[in-house]
């Protein structure tokens, strides 16, 4: 028997007759008393709808009763109240092979034109949002009726894609070509307005209007049938000189040897943007290709890492209320995302100043993360700045992010254990401590443990869970909740030094600094790794992390680790000496005083093996290390970390599936040499014998 809140939810959506309909396979369908029919997608076992093949089939057998029978029109929506449909089903396509693909594909592709010629208007209702093969079922009806806050977009590129289920030729014929190709190049979304003035959009409503707006709708439409369709494209001229304007677009964001999919969706437009038909053989083939690629395989892998990172953390964290002491450059970050996010928040800090700027910060986030003026007050009042630090004795969750000095922190602790709330936790941003140490002295060690956020903790999605020998299970568990609740990716490290991230980036970032020493260009090790994949270059990381971040770090590693580490460069010392630490100083590598890198002009890239290999072994090498010593769970959990917080070129597939490509025997030869020339740094790490 379906409880009230179930009735309530269902009742949630304009669904009509057709919640009453038995559900078959992932549809519902029954018609209204107007003659409209109302198939509603309603996969079952899942919150969220996806288009599977089976979602297909069952659809081309309804399609059989509504041909033999027409009905006055046909509506499709979801009876989710999540949204339309999140896309193609990701499992469906890890899974199929070559052929296999092409011949799903069509499958799938007859389906929908068998929509599409359906002899009564048809219209897709979105509410949420319809995304990938859901916007691609949305149109193939003849219009499109939004739910505010409805949005849709083509992700598919960034899993080394293009729109495979007719999305290329419905959206390029149905909107100006010019900006549908935009919209599935940028792999971006398109929330109502946006969606509506496109052209995708033919209506926005209200739910309770919803019925009305449907039969005004297929009042308006005439019935169609195969072929009526409006092709609005323009001449092979016209698409060539707007491909190649297209394409050097692309260029300067990503390379076709390394993300091919946007090169191949701007071919398959420019050469059949004219020719449905053609353009439509041209999409499959060339989506059942792209996906035999390593690029597409290591981003749908990176896809599944992120669903695990997630999984696993069902229960909920219990976390209703932050105190975050620190309100400096992580401090305050961490806060204003956690009010977004909904929690409620007080900040303290010594500094009246540092509250006062961390409220501006976080009115800045708000208009980045595009929160309405309600949202953005809402948000606004969760957050109170604690001069006194009163929050401490309510919170749930206590967050340190004051500078990094053991002393300063177990006095900080010292003061909490006093006032915080029996069976609250206090956790860390410590990003190089060890967190026994801290938690030496504590009344309560096992409720304290490491909560490593990355700069900017806005916009960084990975967040390193540390562990102390005493910390509880459940105290991990409950913050890995918190990581997922407020939309971050929670891995879990062992309390090791500089835990996964820092220990695998730093001698990246430091043999980067020594090359410079040894007067390599700036821009050509820079540009060295921007080729390899990586969206930054080390000289200008280091230079917006800090240079007096990394330093502390690198002092901090290499008195820790009992293995050798790049020596600290002499430069780096007397930049940090000299106040010249990098973007915030406006000096570092690089001249910042414009807010952005000024590159010495005429500067060649030098691309070596030698040197790629100095800078990406060196990772490599780390994160085998990591691995070795139980840093994290698994070789997934380190190429996941390194993709999510670091940004490790994607399509490589992080740094253990990259050497795995490249050969693990190979891997280690190179290293060995590099120890031979370079010094012991190069050394391979014992662990790699058991990647094997
Ligand atoms: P910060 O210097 O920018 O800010 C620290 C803030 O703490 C300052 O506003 C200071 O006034 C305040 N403070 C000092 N003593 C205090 C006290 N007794 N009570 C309340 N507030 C006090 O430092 P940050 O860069 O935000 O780093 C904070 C922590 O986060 C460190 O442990 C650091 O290792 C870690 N971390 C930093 C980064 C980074 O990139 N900056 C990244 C990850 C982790």
């Amino acid at each position: 028997m379906r409880s009230v809140a179930d009735h309530l939810d269902a009742n949630r959506l304009e669904l009509g007759r057709a919640w009453e309909a038995a559900r078959k396979g992932h549809w519902r369908m029954a018609r209204d008393p107007g003659g409209i029919a109302w198939l509603v997608l309603d996969r079952p076992g899942s919150g969220t709808n996806t288009v599977s093949a089976e979602t297909l089939e069952g659809l081309d057998r309804l399609l059989d009763a509504l041909e033999a029978d027409p009905p006055r029109g046909c509506v499709i929506r979801s009876a989710k109240p999540g949204g339309f449909a999140a896309g193609a089903d990701i499992n469906d396509l890890a899974e199929l092979a070559g052929d296999e693909a092409e011949a799903l594909l069509r499958r799938g592709h007859a389906v929908l034109d068998r929509l599409e010629a359906l002899g009564c208007p048809t219209v897709a209702v979105i509410h949420g949002a319809a995304l990938g093969a859901g916007l691609e079922l949305a149109l193939a009806c003849d219009s499109r009726i939004a739910i505010k806050g409805a949005s849709v977009g083509f992700p598919e590129v960034r899993l080394g894609l293009h729109p495979g289920l007719g999305g290329t030729f419905r959206l390029t014929a149905l909107i100006a070509p010019d900006e549908a190709m935009t919209l599935m190049l940028a792999g971006n979304t398109a929330h109502t307005a946006k969606a509506l003035s496109l052209g995708i959009f033919d209506e926005v409503t209200e739910e309770r209007h919803l019925a009305a707006a449907v039969r005004a709708a297929i009042d308006a439409l005439p019935g169609r049938g195969l072929g009526a369709v409006e092709w609005v494209l323009g001449t092979a001229p016209g698409r060539a000189v707007a491909a190649r304007r297209m394409r050097s677009t692309i260029a300067e964001k990503v390379r076709e040897d390394h993300y091919p999919a946007p090169y191949r969706l701007i071919d398959l437009w420019e050469n059949h943007g004219g020719d449905p038909a053609k353009m439509q053989e041209a999409e499959i083939a060339s989506f059942a290709k792209l996906l035999k690629t390593d690029t597409a395989k290591n981003l749908v892998r990176a896809f599944f890492l992120r669903q695990q990172l997630k999984r696993g953390h069902d229960a909920e964290s219990r976390i209703k209320h932050v105190h975050v002491v620190g309100a400096g450059e992580m401090g305050r970050e961490i806060a204003a995302w956690a009010a977004i996010k909904g929690c409620r928040v007080t900040l303290s800090d010594l500094s009246l100043d540092a509250l006062g700027s961390a409220v501006r910060k976080a009115a800045e986030i708000c208009e980045t993360e595009h929160l309405d003026p309600p949202e953005k007050r809402d948000a606004l009042d969760r957050m109170m700045p604690d001069p006194n630090g009163y929050g401490a004795a309510c919170a749930d969750l206590v967050i340190e992010a004051v500078p990094e000095d053991a002393e300063l922190k177990r006095k900080i602790y010292d003061k909490l254990g006093r006032t915080m709330k029996k069976g609250a936790i206090l956790a860390s941003n410590t990003s190089s401590l060890r967190l026994a140490v801290l938690a030496d002295g504590l009344a309560d060690p096992a409720n304290f443990a490491g909560l490593h956020f990355f700069n900017p903790a806005s916009r960084m999605q990975l967040i390193e869970v540390g562990a102390q020998g005493a910390t509880d299970d459940v105290i991990l568990d409950r913050l890995a909740a918190f990581c997922r609740e407020i939309d971050r990716l929670p891995v879990r490290v062992a309390d090791e030094p500089g835990f996964l991230v820092n220990r695998a980036l730093m001698p990246y970032l430091l043999e980067a600094l020594i090359l410079v020493e040894e007067g390599v260009d700036r821009e050509a090790i820079d540009a060295a790794m921007l080729d390899f994949g990586m969206p930054m270059g080390p000289v200008t990381l280091a230079d917006q992390i800090g240079l007096d971040i990394c330093l502390d770090v690198a002092k901090s590693l290499t008195d820790q680790l009992d293995r050798p580490m790049p020596e600290i460069p002499r430069r780096l010392r007397d930049m940090v000496e000299k106040g010249n630490t990098g973007k915030k100083a406006g000096q570092g590598f690089y001249d910042w005083s414009s807010g952005t890198p000024e590159p010495k002009a005429g500067a060649d890239a030098v691309l070596s093996r030698d040197l790629t290999d100095r800078l990406i072994l060196a990772m490599c090498d780390a994160c085998v290390e990591c691995l070795r010593k139980g840093v994290v769970r698994n070789a997934d959990d380190i190429d996941a970390a390194m993709i999510f917080a670091t940004g490790f070129a994607p399509f490589r597939g992080g740094p253990i599936r990259y050497a795995r490509s490249r050969g693990l025997a190979e891997v280690r030869a190179r290293l060995l040499k590099l120890s031979d020339k370079h010094g012991p740094r190069f050394r391979p790490d014992e662990g790699w014998a058991d990647l094997d």
